[in-house]
């Protein structure tokens, strides 16, 4: 059986899993980015790979293409990763996917990590059958992929589906993207922790702080969760904020695109779980009741598996992608 490889490059892990035509990961391999030390990311990929073909090749199993998912955008069409990749600085502007295909001798596609996501979703998860569906990813930052009638959406260079840099709020803070009231400001880890952080600075007794051992800094997205479940009135108010800004980028979704599905994952999604019916009330405030009601929505937590089975659907995208275009 030929297996897909997905590659997930984050700034502290890279991690690459051999993944079946069903989505399941079989085999996988994980190191840290700075393995090889600064600057050597895409040499990390390499071996990480050719180890995993190694063990692949041991077991029987052939190798039929290779997907990665880079954390920023990428020009797929001119076949270069952007310019904004803060986490692993070393890729900006790199031919990555044409490097490693030289290296490895197989079809290599290079994406955005959420975009792959989408992808994962859609061949393998909560959107799988359906023809169009959104990915929200609130992890640390806020990423989103969008699929519409059968087809990943890119964009002209690359910046198609970054919802979490959309404004929920036309005059809200700055972005740390240069923007202002962007949903990630409120929905992403980050944004939620920075929120509460601001918000105990003029309450020095606010339980919040004390439930961080009266560090701000130590208090995160989890905690600020926990805290709001207690009725911790900071935590609360940040809470409700997340669960606002959610619902008005959903009704903004279910408005604009009408996609069938919308998944909700990443790392802040556990937290978000036992929000759902909230956050959906929410967006009854903004949609179309009947594009709403039509929309099946799903919050499913995220790990680094699920990120490897989308970075081997764009592998299983891509390809499926080339021989329709191969065909007279
Ligand atoms: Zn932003």
């Amino acid at each position: 059986m030929d297996l897909l490889i997905g590659v997930d490059v984050g700034g502290t892990t890279i991690a690459a899993g051999a993944v079946t035509a069903t989505g399941e990961v079989v085999l996988e391999q994980r190191v840290p980015t700075r393995d090889r030390g600064p600057g050597r990311a895409v040499e990390t990929i390499g071996a990480l790979i050719d180890a995993i073909r190694g063990e692949a090749a041991h077991l029987g199993h052939a190798l039929a293409a290779i997907g990665v998912g880079v954390p920023g955008p990428v020009d797929c069409l001119a076949g270069r990763i952007g310019e904004q990749v803060p986490h692993v600085p070393e890729l900006a502007g790199r031919p990555l996917a044409a490097e490693l295909a030289a290296k490895l001798a197989l079809p290599v596609f290079v994406d955005n990590d959420v975009n792959a996501l989408a992808l994962g979703e859609w061949t393998f998860g909560a959107g799988r059958g359906a023809r169009s569906l959104v990915v929200l990813a609130a992890g640390t930052g806020f990423g989103a992929g969008i699929v519409l009638d059968g087809r990943l959406v890119r964009g002209v260079a690359g910046f198609g589906g970054e919802l979490g840099h959309t404004p929920v709020k036309f005059d809200g803070p700055p972005c740390w993207c240069g923007g202002r009231g962007c949903l990630a400001v409120y929905a992403s880890g980050r944004g939620i922790a920075e929120a509460a952080r601001a918000r105990v600075a003029g309450h020095p007794g606010a339980p919040l702080l004390a439930a961080a051992g009266g560090d701000p800094l130590a208090i995160t997205a989890p905690l600020v969760f926990r805290a709001a479940r207690e009725g911790e009135p900071v935590a609360s108010s940040v809470v409700d904020e997340a669960c606002r800004a959610l619902g008005a980028m959903l009704g903004t979704i279910v408005n604009g695109l009408n996609p069938e599905v919308v998944v909700i994952t990443g790392g802040v999604a556990e937290s978000l779980q036992p929000l759902e019916t909230r956050i959906v009330k929410a967006a009854g405030e903004y949609a179309f009741r009947r594009a709403l009601a039509l929309t099946r929505v799903a919050i499913v937590p995220g790990d680094k598996r699920t990120s490897m089975r989308g970075a081997a659907a764009l592998a299983g995208y891509e390809t499926r992608q080339a021989a329709r275009k191969g065909k007279p």
